[in-house]
């Protein structure tokens, strides 16, 4: 099986090893930098934020599907 290559939904790299999210993909990557995140770290909240927005399009798609 080939890995398609994608873009990272939030730091926008393409990449082979990712994680799908919802509607969106991640990279290693980033799925390591939000694991090692703590609550404090500001860079949580962009990646909140980030997050967010997958979140938002999967349940408008997830609507229009219904
Ligand atoms: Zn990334």
């Amino acid at each position: 099986m080939t890995k398609e290559v994608v873009r990272c939904n939030i730091c926008e790299n393409e990449t082979r090893n990712h994680i799908d999210i919802l509607n969106g993909c991640i990279c290693e990557k980033c799925e390591q930098n939000i694991v090692d995140l703590s609550y404090d770290d500001k860079k949580y909240e962009g990646y909140n934020i980030l997050l967010k927005d997958l979140w938002k399009n999967f349940l408008i798609s997830y609507e229009e599907g219904h």
